[in-house]
């Protein structure tokens, strides 16, 4: 298990493939664009640990000057806290004693936060906290258009946050307000509308929540695709963003404000591939397939070869089409695929390598790869 792709100090032809490529210096820009946006704005920056699942690089935002992470799972937040983070928040719902007992046995470590909305859960969760000896922090999940978890805005918004307020062992610290489906809508337009429904939304269910006397004194929420909108209005004051410091083609996909693609964020993720077989002219078939990266946001695009495109995907196989004006692929050529989505691809693996200057500088380990339960 765990067979290392590179040692430090490689070149990038001495790299074993398939391997998870991250240049560092566009990562490292992605990572001070958002820092600076969140030093201009004054809004919180909260990377979601979901998409690198990696402590190493939840350390590089937190020197940025992010106030915390997000996760998913509490075994996302256990590899977090285990790699030195402070101050984890479950962006999720939590169901069972197990869990509740691991995530409450971390928060004596870490401040701990996770999202409510159902009363069993509050119920649940309190029993874990009081029993473990810890304070949990809470926040209501409100649906503000997505339709996935969260209670609606508003009154019952409100009854959810008065339940927690009286429950032993949590602590009621505001909402979580996510538009998962606004991230990726094809126009700035529609991005727009989205979260201006999302804001009324927020702003009804403070105000319920101020006259019932609760203090709301965190709003959560925003994606790599929405971030600026959020931080606009006013009423958020938490950017969870994920995808940002590696980007994807699903991102690359969709339309900036005034038009053309949104590349605010460079991409910094790569699968490292080589070309194992040239049945023709116009082929060739790279040792990277569907285990290597995720496709169901479609196919990888062929980094800085616009020539070349990939035209099927198989477990272990990347069939690319090579352009009529192409430099041919020869066998043993490399090429960098730029992955659709870069969360799951990034679970298939159990490195990054990370290359800059055309050598391997870093090796980290994705820790939290496959913390699924
Ligand atoms: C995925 C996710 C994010 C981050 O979204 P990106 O598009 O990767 O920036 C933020 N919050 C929640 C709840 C998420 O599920």
């Amino acid at each position: 298990m765990y067979l290392i792709p590179a040692q430090i100090g490689d070149a990038i032809d001495q790299i074993e493939t398939p391997a998870l490529v991250i240049d560092l210096d566009a990562f490292d820009r992605n990572v001070e664009r958002m820092a600076a946006f969140g030093r201009q704005s004054g809004m919180r920056i909260r990377p979601h640990a979901k998409t690198h699942k990696c402590p190493s690089i939840a350390r590089r935002q937190m020197s940025a000057g992010a106030v915390g992470q997000c996760c998913q799972k509490v075994g996302e937040a256990e590899a977090l806290v285990r790699g030195g983070i402070q101050d984890v928040l479950v962006t999720n719902e939590i169901i069972g004693t197990q869990k509740l007992r691991r995530l409450a046995s971390l928060a004596s470590e870490a401040a701990i936060g996770l999202c409510f909305d159902a009363r069993e859960q509050v119920e649940a969760a309190s029993q874990a906290a009081v029993d473990i000896g810890v304070t949990l922090d809470a926040l209501v999940e409100i649906d503000v258009g997505m339709q996935r978890c969260g209670v609606p805005p508003g009154p019952a918004a409100r009854e959810l946050a008065l339940r927690i307020a009286e429950a032993p062992g949590l602590a009621f610290r505001g909402l979580q307000a996510y538009h998962g489906e606004a991230q990726h809508l094809p126009t700035f337009e529609e991005r727009e509308a989205a979260i201006a429904r999302a804001a009324e939304a927020v702003r009804a269910t403070r105000e319920t929540l101020d006259r019932a006397g609760l203090a709301c004194s965190v709003v959560s929420g925003a994606g790599t695709g929405t971030f600026r909108l959020e931080s606009a209005s006013g009423l958020w004051d938490e950017l969870q963003v994920g995808s940002y410091a590696f980007m994807d083609t699903e991102y690359a996909r969709i339309g900036a404000q005034g038009g053309g693609p949104y590349a605010e964020f460079e991409h910094s993720l790569f699968v490292l591939a080589t070309v194992m077989s040239v049945p023709s002219a116009e082929f060739a078939v790279v040792d990277a397939g569907l285990k290597s990266y995720s496709c169901e946001k479609g196919v990888p695009w062929v980094h800085h070869r616009e020539d070349v495109s990939v035209v099927g995907v198989s477990d272990e196989h990347g069939k690319l089409r090579v352009g009529p004006l192409a430099n041919r692929l020869r066998l043993g050529d490399r090429v960098m695929l730029i992955p659709s989505h870069c969360d799951p691809t990034v679970n298939l693996h159990d490195w990054y390598v990370g290359i800059r200057n055309e050598k391997v500088e870093l090796l980290w380990p994705i820790s939290a790869r496959g913390a699924s339960i």
